[in-house]
């Protein structure tokens, strides 16, 4: 048995058309660009993050999978031949995002070895006035939204809503959603990066031509009828106390909000990811402690036993149920 221990992994930061800045906040190292995108946590080809603490600094989290993963990923958590369940990251959207769904684990035309895509955003910060794009108006159907696509209106089709800090979103696959400009947002999805584009507002991406669009896959994927998509206005909970925040079949956040000591344990059955969305305080474990602040992630393995959180903290916390 290797020593557990939390890890905080080195986030693969990522371009994007429409990001910015805001993530410096955290006081993390962007490197030039428009920076939509930290991979806080990542078990994917498109970004690995690599362990930056103790004594398993520099291995990749593929790396910490193939050596310790039943042990650290718990028996629900680990999966035979499988990555890392889940996907960590956290967005600025410092530009509105396209009009995006993304499939379930069973459409047929996945890419080879890829997962769908259920995600669950919480909102870190948000500008006055800022909104977001989450489901279709009541009544549109597959010919009604084909229409608007093919006729250039499909905002018509689409629901808007105000967000502010502390909003809870759960995005199951076939939701049509997109994120919109002014908002900072941690996302705990499926770990996936397959994205059908239904609308792109015709703007130039990063290399000047438009980005492709993913029509006949939109229509394909999208809910008509719903997925269970929910939101949730998060306050008022006690401190030390857990609110249940997404429920899915691949994840469970909760928000806990730290103002004492705190004893807290993992289960053989799962990790444990512990994102800081506010604050500052203490990680302890048997055998370590270390300082936490808002924007860190932490990926407990579910071999660490008890642990301990104090000070003045917003942390959500996410399990494999
Ligand atoms: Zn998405």
């Amino acid at each position: 048995m290797t020593q557990a221990y939390p890890l905080q992994f080195k986030p693969e930061m990522k371009e994007r058309i429409w990001g910015g800045r805001a993530l410096e906040q955290f006081g993390l190292e962007l490197p030039d660009g428009a920076i939509g995108e930290g991979w806080m946590i990542g078990d994917h080809p498109n970004g690995t993050t690599k362990v930056m603490n103790g004594s398993l600094a520099g291995l990749g989290l593929d790396e910490i999978r193939e050596r310790y993963g039943r042990e650290f990923f718990g028996t629900k958590g680990y999966v035979e031949n499988g990555r890392f369940p889940l996907l960590i990251k956290l967005l600025d959207c410092n530009d509105d995002l396209s009009i995006q769904v993304h499939p379930t684990d069973s459409y047929e035309k996945l890419p080879k070895g890829e997962l769908g895509k259920t995600e669950m955003w919480y909102i870190l910060a948000a500008e006055p006035g800022a909104k977001i794009i989450y489901g279709l108006k009541e009544g549109v159907d597959r010919p009604a939204l084909a229409a608007a696509i093919e006729e250039g209106r499909v905002m018509d089709c689409l629901q808007e809503v105000p967000v502010e800090a502390g909003d809870a979103f759960y995005i199951p696959a076939g939701t049509v959603h997109a994120l919109c400009a002014g908002v900072v947002v941690a996302e705990i999805q499926q770990n996936s990066d397959t994205t059908y584009r239904v609308f792109d507002y015709n703007r130039p991406g990063l290399d000047g031509k438009l980005r492709e669009l993913h029509v006949e896959d939109s229509l394909n994927v999208t809910a008509y009828e719903g997925a269970g998509a929910s939101r949730m206005k998060t306050d008022g909970i006690g401190g030390n106390e857990w609110l249940a925040i997404a429920e899915s079949p691949y994840f469970i956040v909760e928000k806990g909000l730290v103002r004492a000591p705190w004893k807290l344990t993992t289960t053989t059955e799962s990790f444990v990811i512990l994102v800081i969305a506010e604050g500052s305080g203490t990680l302890s474990w048997d055998g370590g402690k270390q300082d936490v602040k808002a924007g860190e992630c932490f990926l407990l393995p579910a071999s660490l036993g008890g642990y301990e959180l104090d000070g003045h903290l917003t942390v959500l916390r996410s399990v494999t149920p």
